[in-house]
């Protein structure tokens, strides 16, 4: 490796994969450089927080991050671990300095069909991860009345728009977009779908929202025509837009391989029906893309707790690590990308293709075994899969 990446160490059962993982699929390999950060529960109490800005900031100085999953403190974890404070979310906290969208992609193997029998290639959900009715005002409307939206400037200025004569009682709702975060999500969109080399699908319901979602349409055009037309024609990428409904009747009647761009609200709903529709949360992909060019990489599941207890009791738990040896795989390769190493970028991608073929040829841990056509006669445990992946490596 020319230069180092981030390493976010992260909680319970996915810590222990983590460490496995560096020990027999990476260190014997390549000369691994991280700039190491400790977000367990434990280390993020005792500084405050501190570490995980520290680790948001390290991102930005060296491009490239991967993350192990961490536990969100909440009363039971307070409890467990004896914490000082409850914490934000480490993932909130990240995303909110680097600014990013969040894209998700099945990980497919031959032995597990996707539920939709036409799907050929995975589709990638971009979800933009800010606002709409995720940050709305809401209203119970008790009885008879007016209902407007108003807009008061800095001067003071007021603008008011009718919502609703209410004739009885009833509901309301206000929410509300940024041109920036919009501009930025269709950034990284189409950022991310360059290195991916996948076409890009958006969709909203502007034939309804002419103004709201009309001024999605429009910024996710503009920032099309503006910054990326030409380099998308350079790599053969095209950009399609629709109206959403007409986009979920050509998903789930295409072949898939695109990045599908979603508003927060349909990438919410269809990222848990493309996970679930492709077979298992452990076979899925996980990068935040911050406009700036950014990029952290990890797994779309948690800590796996219950696999976890199980584990301090000794048990050789089948907890499937895919999902973590993608994260490192799509850190080394961008970081490969980024630095010109054609080597590094060669032992990601056997590394990948060492671990599909291993479940490919029927090894496999009980998630997937349950799935799998035809069965393996047995499921293996984490050890045996990632000593099967590492036989298969050499
Ligand atoms: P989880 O870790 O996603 O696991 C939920 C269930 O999904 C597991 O019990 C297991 O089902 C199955 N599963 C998930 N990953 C698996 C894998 N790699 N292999 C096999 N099965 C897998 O969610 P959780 O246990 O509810 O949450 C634990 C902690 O994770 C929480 O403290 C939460 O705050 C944190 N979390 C972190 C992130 C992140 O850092 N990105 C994301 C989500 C949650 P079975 O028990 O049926 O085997
Ligand atoms: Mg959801």
């Amino acid at each position: 490796m020319k230069n180092a990446l981030v390493e976010i160490d992260g909680d319970e059962m996915t810590r222990v994969l983590w460490a496995l993982i560096k020990d027999k699929l990476l260190k014997p390999f390549i000369d691994l450089k991280t700039e190491y950060y400790d977000l367990s529960i434990k280390h993020r109490d005792e500084t405050d927080d501190a570490i995980t800005v520290e680790a948001a900031h390290a991102i930005q100085r060296l491009g490239v991050g991967v993350k192990c999953a961490t536990i969100t403190s909440n009363a039971a974890r307070k409890v467990e671990y004896g914490l000082k404070h409850l914490h934000m979310s480490p993932n909130g906290t990240i995303r909110a300095i680097l600014d990013g969208t969040v894209f998700r992609k099945p990980i497919s193997v031959s032995s597990v069909r996707p539920s939709v029998s036409t799907w050929k290639k995975p589709i990638i959900i971009g979800r933009h991860a800010y606002g709409d009715v995720y940050k709305n005002a809401e209203m119970v409307i008790p009885g008879k009345g007016t209902v407007e939206l108003v807009y008061t400037d800095e001067s003071g200025t007021e603008t008011r728009k009718l919502i609703m004569e209410m004739p009885g009682p009833g509901i309301v709702q206000g929410m509300h977009n940024l041109d920036e975060s919009i501009r930025n999500f269709a950034r990284s969109c189409f950022m991310y779908a360059l290195a991916e080399k996948v076409n890009v699908w958006f969709a909203t319901k502007d034939t309804i929202s002419k103004t709201y979602d009309g001024r999605f349409k429009e910024l996710f055009n503009e920032v099309y025509e503006r910054e990326f037309k030409d380099k998308c024609a350079g790599a053969g990428i095209s950009y399609f837009y629709t109206l959403i409904d007409d986009a979920v009747a050509r998903v789930v009647k295409g072949e898939g391989g695109f990045l599908w761009a979603c508003k927060n609200y349909d990438g919410d709903v269809m990222s848990d029906m493309i996970a679930s529709a492709s077979g298992s949360l452990a076979m899925m992909t996980s990068v935040l893309v911050s406009p700036s060019g950014v990029f952290e990489y990890e797994a779309a599941h948690g800590t796996v707790q219950q696999h976890y207890y199980r584990y301090l009791k000794e048990e050789k738990t089948s907890t499937n690590p895919m999902a973590l040896i993608f994260a490192w795989t799509g850190a080394l390769a961008k970081r490969a990308e980024l630095d010109d190493d054609p080597a590094l970028k060669s032992f990601a991608c056997k590394l990948e293709q060492a671990s599909l073929q291993t479940i490919e040829s029927g090894e496999m841990t009980g998630d997937l075994a349950q799935l799998a056509q035809p069965a393996p006669a047995r499921a293996l445990n984490s050890w045996e899969f990632i000593d099967a992946v590492e036989a298969r490596l050499h």
